[in-house]
C-alpha cells in the first residue's frame, strides 16, 4: 500500500533502538524524510546513515536527552515545520508504591507526560497552518490494564492519555490527527532489562524468563520493532485522517479486555 507520505518530514524521538528506530524506519520506507534523535551518539549515527542508505532518504540526528529543557530545545529546532511528530522516551524504572517520593514521580512526569506534550505544543501550531499533521505517542499498554510494578509509568502514561483524548479533537479540525500507540511486551532491550529483572527474582536463566512472559500473551511471543513501526506508519499515512484520539493496543491480545 501507498502510504501517501513520499516527501514528508517527521520526528522521531529516542529512535536509535526498540520501537522508536522501528517507527523511524517504517517511515524511512515509505520515504518520508527523519530527524532522529537518541542520548547516545554513536548507536544514532550509525541507525540514521543505514536509514540514509537503504531508504535515501534525508536524515538529521540530534544526540541529546529529550526529557531536558536544553534538548528539548535541540531538538525542536531541528524539528521545525515536520509534517509527523512520533514521541518516545525511556520508561520509568520499576518498583514498589511505598518506595516512591515526589521527586521520583516528578521525573517520570517529565519524561513521559511532560516531554511529549511539550513537543505537541511546540510543533502542533506549524502542522495546524498547513492544514495536515500526524502525531503518534509511544505510550503502553499499562494505560489500558495497570502493571503494578511501573507504578510511576502507569501514572505518568495515563496523564498523557488523558490530554490526548481533549487535544486530539482540538487540533482535528485543521487536519492535524493524535493517537497514541500502547505496545504490550515487544522483543527490544526495555525487555530484555525487564526479562533480566525476572530472571534474578525467580533465579531462572534468561531463557526460562522469557518464556515465561511469552506464554502471558495469546500470540505466544513479543512483538517485533517492525511490526509496531509498520502500525505508526499506517497511522501517520494519508488513510488514517479519520483516527482521532485513539489509543491503540499492539500486544499479541495479552491485555484481556473486550473492548
Ligand atoms: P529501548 O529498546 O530501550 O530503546 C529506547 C530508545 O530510546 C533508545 O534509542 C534510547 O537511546 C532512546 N532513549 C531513551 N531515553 C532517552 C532520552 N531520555 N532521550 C533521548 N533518547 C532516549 O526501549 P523500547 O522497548 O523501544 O521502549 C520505548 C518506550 O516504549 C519506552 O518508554 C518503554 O517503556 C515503552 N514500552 C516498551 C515496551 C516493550 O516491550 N518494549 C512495552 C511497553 C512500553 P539512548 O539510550 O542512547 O538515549
Amino acid at each position: 500500500m501507498d502510504l501517501g507520505i513520499k516527501g514528508k518530514r517527521a520526528l522521531v524521538c529516542a529512535s536509535s533502538k526498540g520501537l522508536g528506530l522501528g517507527c523511524a524506519e517504517a517511515l524511512a520506507e515509505a520515504g518520508v524524510n527523519l530527524v532522529m534523535n537518541a542520548r547516545g551518539a554513536e548507536a544514532l549515527e550509525a541507525e540514521a546513515a543505514r536509514l540514509r542508505d537503504t531508504y535515501r532518504v534525508d536524515v538529521q540526528t540530534v544526540a541529546c536527552d529529550v526529557t531536558s529543557t536544553e534538548g528539548q530545545a535541540q531538538v525542536t529546532e531541528a524539528a521545525q515545520g515536520v509534517d509527523i511528530l512520533v514521541t518516545n522516551a525511556g520508561g520509568p524504572p520499576p518498583g514498589m508504591w511505598s518506595d516512591w517520593e515526589r521527586e521520583d514521580f516528578i521525573k517520570a512526569l517529565d519524561a513521559n507526560m511532560l516531554t511529549p506534550i511539550a513537543f505537541m505544543k511546540a510543533l502542533l501550531p506549524g502542522m495546524m497552518e498547513k492544514g495536515w499533521g500526524r502525531v503518534v505517542n509511544i505510550t503502553s499498554q499499562s494505560v489500558r490494564a495497570p502493571i503494578a510494578v511501573l507504578g510511576l509509568s502507569n501514572a505518568a502514561r495515563t496523564g498523557l492519555t488523558g490530554y490526548v483524548a481533549g487535544t486530539a479533537r482540538q487540533v482535528a479540525p485543521q487536519g492535524v490527527t493524535i493517537n497514541n500507540l500502547l505496545p504490550g511486551i515487544h522483543a527490544t532491550d526495555r525487555a530484555e532489562s525487564l526479562d533480566s529483572a525476572v530472571s534474578l527474582q525467580k533465579n531462572i536463566s534468561m531463557e526460562d524468563a522469557r518464556a515465561e512472559r511469552a506464554a502471558t500473551i495469546p500470540a505466544r511471543r513479543y512483538g517485533t520493532r517492525q511490526e509496531f513501526g509498520a502500525a505508526c506508519a499506517f497511522l501517520c499515512s494519508q488513510h488514517a485522517g479519520f483516527i482521532v484520539g485513539q489509543n491503540i493496543l499492539l500486544d499479541g491480545g495479552g491485555t484481556n479486555l473486550t473492548m
